[in-house]
């Protein structure tokens, strides 16, 4: 027990990106009632089992959007080198109209898009800002695992051209395509072909703030990044007269300068400190320097950039964000940017209105499953040839696995009235 002299207590709601800290006098014989701690919070308890009133979280599928609000969801917000807890990048854009973007899908960020458990119908539009894996190479869970997860039709995948075609976007798709030909053949046959087809939208990744969607009132810019090589690029997406930014990965430029100018919400890449490259991430000085600050963007010069843009509310990604290094990072920021900043975490949510923008931690299950949308996927295609020869099917340990399955199967295909082939039917002696 702590000593009761010492027993402070505090109570802190946080609503609308404020937070209120109310707090009671450690004076002895002072010691607050739980009735005046409520009272003084403006909360009045209704039953001890009902709902929070204010939550400094988000359940995802329990809120929908008003008709001019962004909801945003971070779902990467990491580095190449894999860890559990965060993803690469990745940022989920939700519209008070339905629509949803992703921008970018990096490694190991469809665990965090799937835990919100959003129809796959509706996770179809994909715009990349450059073809580092960090920021594309979860596409395959979103294409095969929405494939077989209900997505009725094709995915669409925006990205820039690069200085020549084999560099550029829709020639990373073609052979995206190909190098999953067994997965995808396979699949077409079992499943349907519709879903597993990818159709790309490359645009010039030089156009300065060139208009690359504009569809149901959202319209998606894109313009020049510097990182790397030539090709990456930044995204503007324009709603309800809100605008979000999305960096990509690129170090402070002219054009981001701009074009990020006064937007409602600007998500630009942050890397680590180029100590915290060389002593966690085993890089070598020479490197360290470079990756922090020569071809990415150093804390310091991601304060800069958001001082000169002078965003509503700016978000910094792209680093480890864990007690060992954000501290270093937010000082470092602070030394260049006094403005309202989010240091992303995966599952960090921005809901953005005219009126507010309220940062919170989305709270999702581990063991999502898929949810059905409004479409249902085609059925198998007729007439399309198996892809598994008779001679390997021959192997097939079927009398034993008839006589162990026959009971289940044979409940199911009834209860649903599952259309059988003659075949099937003989087999487990079906009328
Ligand atoms: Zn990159
Ligand atoms: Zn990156």
């Amino acid at each position: 027990m702590r000593n009761m002299k010492q027993l402070g207590m505090s109570v802190v709601l946080v609503a609308a990106g404020v937070v209120i800290g109310v707090y009671f006098s450690n004076q002895p014989n002072e010691l607050p009632s739980v009735t005046k701690t409520a009272e003084a919070a403006g909360g009045k308890v209704k039953s001890p089992t009902a709902t929070a009133p204010d939550r400094y979280v988000y359940y995802p599928g329990t809120e929908e959007l008003k008709k001019d609000e962004i909801r945003v969801v971070c779902c990467g917000s990491g580095l190449p080198a894999a860890r559990r807890g965060q993803a690469a990048t990745c940022f989920l854009i939700e519209c008070g109209n339905g629509e949803k973007i992703l921008f970018d899908i990096g490694t190991g960020s469809m665990a965090n898009i799937a835990s919100l458990m959003i129809p796959y119908q509706y996770l179809d539009k994909v715009f990349l800002s450059h073809l580092h894996t960090d920021h594309w190479g979860d596409l395959d869970g979103l294409w095969a695992g929405g494939w077989t997860a209900g997505r009725p039709d094709k995915l669409q995948v925006w990205g820039p051209s690069g200085a020549t075609e084999e560099m550029g976007t829709k020639y990373a798709i073609d052979h995206f395509i190909k190098a999953n030909n067994w997965d995808y053949q396979t699949r077409a046959y079992k499943i349907n072909p519709l879903p597993g087809q990818i159709d790309v939208h490359e645009f010039d990744y030089k156009g300065e703030n060139i208009k690359v969607y504009d569809d149901n009132g959202i319209v998606i810019r894109s313009f020049p990044a510097i990182h790397a090589g030539d090709g990456p690029v930044s995204y503007s997406l324009e709603y309800a007269g809100l605008k979000i930014v999305f960096g990509g990965d690129t170090y402070p430029n002219k054009w981001f300068q701009e074009y990020a100018q006064d937007a409602d919400l600007v998500i630009h890449e942050c890397m680590p400190t180029p100590e915290q490259l060389r002593k966690y991430y085993n890089q070598p000085p020479q490197l360290a320097w470079r990756a922090s600050g020569a071809f990415h963007t150093s804390p310091p010069a991601f304060g800069k950039v958001m001082s000169m843009v002078n965003p509503r509310h700016a978000v910094a990604y792209h680093f480890f964000n864990e007690e060992g290094t954000r501290y270093e990072i937010h000082e470092q920021i602070r030394t260049t940017y006094d403005g309202p900043l989010s240091m992303a975490m995966d599952m960090m949510v921005w809901n953005v209105t005219k009126d507010s923008i309220v940062e919170r931690m989305g709270v999702s299950t581990d063991e999502a499953w898929s949810v059905p949308g409004s479409a249902r996927q085609l059925p198998p295609e007729r007439g399309r040839p198996d892809v598994m020869t008779d001679a390997i099917r021959a192997g097939e340990l079927k009398k034993e696995i008839f006589d162990a399955q026959g009971k289940m199967m044979r409940e199911f295909w009834k209860k649903y009235d599952v259309p059988l082939s003659p075949e099937v039917k003989k087999a487990y002696g079906v009328e």
